[in-house]
Formats: structure tokens, sequence, C-alpha cells
């Protein structure tokens, strides 16, 4: 398993966690599960739904292990009537979250999610009411280490991001979701693609930056759309991804620290996890996204990796990946110029012979970019 640093948090995640969304079996088997993927390394662990029953599972799943686990906790998750709810009236969201660290059978939790707030109406008023003021106590009491917030509206997340009042944010990722714009509505991610562009949205691309600048780690949850990414069928894409496409798009887009997909089965935790032992080609989504009957991503690098190698050992897919990063900023940020030095190549060393460009499935103008990128960094 390999582990990446969660933004600045200080804490070094696996590139694949258990996110068990509507998880149903019975304690043995969410164990079961659990298990596969703790002995393999995994050990960030995300538990948003409130149905009591499978938090209790949870909780049974890593019993013996909970020190293992790095846990996003989620306030405003609630279960109401026998219903999940969400609130952000204190009434619901304490007792909710006393009852969350109650059935995991843990005292703290490392990250405290303010759960799926979608609108910026919403977000502003909860970070101005009793709600944040809230989570904020319970980090102050170490009852939660750092504040995340789980949004699927990338608008959010930037806000969020931008005024400095999360360490790590749980964000819906794939390329589906990145070609369409904001909105407070997580139906309309599921909807028939008729707004998407031809490309990332710039919003989410800007999110990602900005992440990556201000230290903020992403955690993602949805990376295969809820599935339809894995059926031609139903793809907006007309084609079909694999589970390690899928979770390979996502850990290429700057800040990602960990992908959390739900595992129903132990076959499917398994399928995540075989993205560690993979071979390069087996992680290309780039040729089958390039070559899909519906939209694709062209002119626009995606980091993919597909244009290796260089004649002069240029790590392409990073040199671009900090371009883009200081390209979104007025000025390049100093952790951005710091990291772009480190590199043992760069742009400067581009010969211009333009063997890569053919490799690449996008048609980036590689060439052209690391002039460019070569004056920006000076
Ligand atoms: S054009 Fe530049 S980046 Fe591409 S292979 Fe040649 S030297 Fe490398
Ligand atoms: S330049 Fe093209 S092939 Fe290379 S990383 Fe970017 S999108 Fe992939």
């Amino acid at each position: 398993m390999r582990y990446r640093d969660l933004g600045n948090t200080g804490l070094r995640v696996s590139e694949i966690g258990f996110g068990p969304e509507w998880m149903k079996g019975t304690p043995e088997e969410t164990r079961a599960i659990a298990e596969v993927l703790r002995e393999a390394g995994a050990n960030i662990l995300d538990c948003w739904m409130s149905d009591p029953h499978i938090r209790s599972n949870l909780g049974y799943a890593i019993k013996g292990h909970e020190d293992e686990w790095i846990i996003q906790a989620h306030f405003g998750a609630c279960w109401v009537d026998g219903q999940y709810q969400r609130s952000r009236d204190l009434d619901l969201v304490r007792p909710a979250f006393e009852d969350e660290l109650h059935r995991l059978g843990i005292d703290h939790a490392e990250i405290g999610m303010m759960h799926y707030i979608d609108s910026l109406d919403e977000f502003r008023a909860c970070m101005e009411g009793p709600f944040f003021a809230y989570v904020q106590e319970m980090k102050e009491a170490g009852v939660i280490r750092h504040i995340g917030l789980s949004t699927h509206n990338p608008d959010v997340a930037l806000e969020a991001c931008r005024t400095g009042s999360v360490e790590a944010i749980m964000f819906s990722i794939n390329p589906a979701f990145d070609m369409l714009p904001a909105s407070d509505d997580i139906d309309d991610l599921f909807g028939d693609y008729a707004d998407a562009g031809e490309s990332i949205d710039p919003v989410r691309d800007e999110l990602y930056r900005t992440c990556a600048t201000m230290g903020v780690g992403l955690t993602v949850m949805k990376p295969y759309a809820g599935g339809r990414l894995l059926s031609a069928e139903e793809s907006p894409f007309g084609v079909a991804l694999t589970p390690k496409q899928c979770i390979h798009y996502c850990l290429t887009r700057p800040a990602v620290a960990t992908v959390l997909a739900g595992y129903k089965t132990i076959q499917e935790a398994k399928d995540a996890l075989a993205y560690e032992d993979a071979a390069p080609e087996e992680l290309d989504y780039a040729s089958v996204l390039a070559k899909a009957p519906a939209h694709a991503y062209f002119g626009q690098c995606t980091y993919c990796g597909h244009c290796q190698p260089c004649v002069e050992g240029i790590d392409i897919a990073t040199v671009n990946k900090f371009a883009d990063l200081a390209l979104a900023q007025d000025e390049v940020p100093a952790s951005v110029r710091e990291h772009y030095r480190a590199l043992d190549k760069d742009a400067s060393d581009c010969i211009q012979c333009g063997s890569c460009e053919p490799n690449c499935p996008f048609g980036v103008k590689i060439a052209e970019r690391m002039v460019q990128t070569a004056a920006l960094f000076g």
C-alpha cells in the first residue's frame, strides 16, 4: 500500500480507503471486508451513515484495531424516525455525533466532517452559527483533531478551502462529474449530462489546484460515479472504465490523498486494492476516454502520464501539473515553486523534439507547454 499526506494535517493516509456507503451486510460480512482492507494496509475509514445498525457493524468490524484506522466522523448525519436525515440542529447533531463515536467504539476521530453541505448559503449559515461553533468546540476538546467538510459542490468546497476553515474535504471526484458545472443539487450529477463541457469544469479544476496550494487534503467519494462509470450502457462516455482506471483518475488529481470507494463485497474491496499492484497499462483511463464516443478531454492535460518516456527524462505529467497549479494563481506560489525546483528535470530541459506528443491521447501541445512553463518558473 502506498500512503500520501492528507494536506497539511500531518496524517499519512492509504491511497485506498474504506468508504462503506450504504453497507447493509451482517456484522461478520462487514468485519471480513474491513479485515481484507486493513491487512492490505488501508488505514482510513469514512463513516457518514447514520443508520445505527451500520455504525454498530462498523464498530464490530474494527474492534481491536480501532487505533489503526484514521476515522472520518460526520457532524450532521442524523437518524430520525428510522431514517437518515441531514441536519444542522444541534439537538439532533450532537447526539448523532456522540452515537457515532460510541458505536464505532472510539473516543475521538482524527477528522470531523461537516456533513454534506452542497449550497453556499447553507455553508455560510453553518459557519456563522452554532453548528460550526460546536465543531470547533469538539476540536478544542480533542474529540476531533481536524475539521473537514463533505460536499459535492465545487463552489462550496472552493469557498471552504479559500477561507481556511477546513483542513480536509471529502469531495465527489470522477471523470464524469468533473465535466459538470457546480450545482446545489446532487441529482444533477446523475442527470443526462446535457450541461457537460468537453473537458474538466474550470471550477473543479480550480478547486483541485487551490487545495494543493493551500494544503487542504482531498478524500474522494463516488470514484465510480455510483457505479455508472463501470458500465458502458450507463456511463456518459459510452464506454466502461475499470475500478483501477477510475481510482487512478482520482489519484492523479492535485491534492487527492485517498479514494474511499464503497464496498458491498470482499471482491469489490479486492478490486480496488488491486490498484496498488496494477501495471501502468491497466491504469490507462486516458486512452479509454479519448476514444469514447461521447465527451473527451481534448487539449487539456489530465496528468495521465501516457506521454512518457520523455527523451530528456522529464516527468511531463508532473511538470504540467505544477504549471497548472501556478497558472491558477496571480503569482507562482512559493510551495509550488519549491516542488518544481526539486524536480530532477524540468521544463527548461525540454529540447522541443516533439516525440512525446503523438503519445498524448488528448492532443496536448506538450513542447509548447514546456516553453511556457520554463518561462513561468524562470
Ligand atoms: S518535446 Fe520535450 S517533453 Fe516532449 S519528449 Fe521532447 S524533450 Fe521531452
Ligand atoms: S500531456 Fe497528454 S499524455 Fe501527457 S500527462 Fe498530459 S494528458 Fe497525459
